[in-house]
């Protein structure tokens, strides 16, 4: 066993090796620019970028034309938001999102507001689940953009997206969802959601670093985004820039397999999820899961243990378990966290959360283990609380 364990799959995933086999070739041997294709080099680039984009679009059941490589979520949230409110400027200025969408997507969204557009932000019940009447009733004539994601990163609630997508087209309004953390993982299927565009990324799937993409209706002409950088005009003039070629091979071989394995995957963690929950029930009282009980991501598990501050368990479990309180990208905030807070639980109930991702390398012997040591975490800390 390799301490510490790694339960932050959330947060990200190492390269499987079948992913990185696939991704060596393309860096110092076929090297050439896909958009070079004047010789063999770049053809062969451009050949495998192209396979890249079938592989990715099939995942999705989507056209390949209608994907559009990025650097990673965060980009491809970016050039949904900013890039279609910009095209359809003189249709409207107002955009609804939910209150636990991921920093990316609300920090953006706070841009829009300092440059004078509107946003609504519609809340969540104490599950994490989005009002769909309170979502509906924002929508007015000027509406341009409802933006949900499809799974939450901190607490692993899936959000009714076929029914938000239903919603926005009887409307006439776009509909974006960011599936970074549930692409790979759950079943996605751009015409079930309706949705016109979709945000994904390789390395929340056991792809590399620093590759995403986005999906874009493009028979919805209002569907696609202005440039947020100009250049050479890749990717059909949305986002310009020489394409990461080993990286684009890598997410197309990761997300096909995520695809083949995501249901025996699904059994192993609903699995460990009742185990864990089982053993900190038993040994940890009071413990309270966040997060849907059943409609999640089943490698997440969010909990918050009574009296127990999030940062202290975690650096206590530290030398042993790599867990973490939520978002990432958030973790140098000393603020509780925006999602936990949501659920209306108050920031005691925040302040305690802690995340555990649970992810394709993990073994049996390695959860068996993990629950022990928060337990026993757990029990220190109450410990020293009594004592003070
Ligand atoms: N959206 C969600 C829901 C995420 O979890 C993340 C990763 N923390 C992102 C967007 C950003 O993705 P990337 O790291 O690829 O920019």
């Amino acid at each position: 066993m390799r301490l510490p364990i790694y339960l932050d799959s959330q947060s990200t995933t190492p390269v499987d090796p079948r992913v990185l086999e696939e991704m060596i070739p393309y860096f110092s041997d076929s090297y050439g620019n896909a958009a070079s294709i004047d010789h063999n080099y770049g053809s062969e680039a451009a050949n495998a970028v192209e396979a890249g984009r079938q592989k990715i679009a099939q995942c999705l059941n989507a056209h390949s034309d209608d994907i559009v490589f990025t650097s990673g979520a965060t980009e491809s949230n970016n050039i949904a938001i900013l890039g279609t409110m910009a095209r359809n400027e003189n249709i409207g200025d107002h955009i609804i999102a939910c209150v636990t969408e991921h920093k990316s997507v609300l920090d953006t969204c706070k841009h829009l507001e300092a440059i004078g557009k509107r946003v609504t932000y519609v809340p969540v019940d104490e599950f994490g689940t989005i009002n769909l009447e309170k979502l509906e009733n924002a929508i007015t004539d000027r509406t341009v953009l409802i933006s949900v994601m499809v799974a939450n990163n901190e607490i692993g609630t899936i959000a009714p997206v076929e029914d938000i997508g239903e919603i926005a087209r009887r409307h006439n309004v776009l509909f974006h969802t960011d599936a970074a953390q549930a692409a790979g993982h759950i079943p996605l299927n751009v015409e079930n959601m309706k949705a016109d565009l979709v945000s994904i990324s390789a390395h929340k799937m056991y792809g590399p670093k620093g590759v995403g993409a986005l999906y874009i209706r493009r028979e919805n002409l209002a569907a696609k985004p202005f440039p947020l950088m100009f250049g050479g005009g890749h990717e059909k003039g949305v986002r310009s820039g020489t394409l990461n070629v080993p990286g684009i091979v890598g997410f197309g071989k990761a997300f096909e397999i995520a695809v083949e394995e995501m249901a025996r995957e699904k059994v192993r963690y609903d699995k460990w999820v009742k185990q864990m929950l089982d053993v900190f029930q038993h040994k940890a009282e009071p413990v309270r899961q966040n997060g849907h009980p059943e409609k999640r991501l089943s490698h997440n598990l969010n909990v918050s243990f009574d009296q127990v501050e999030n940062k202290a368990l975690i650096h206590v479990v530290a030398p042993k378990l790599a867990i973490s309180t939520g978002s990432a990208c958030t973790t140098l905030n000393v603020e509780p966290s925006h999602v936990i807070m949501a659920l209306g639980f108050g920031p005691e109930r925040a302040h305690n959360a802690v995340r555990i991702g649970f992810g394709r390398f993990n073994s049996e012997e390695e959860i068996e283990f993990a629950a022990g040591s928060i337990v026993s975490a757990v029990d220190r800390l109450h410990k020293i609380r009594i004592m003070r």
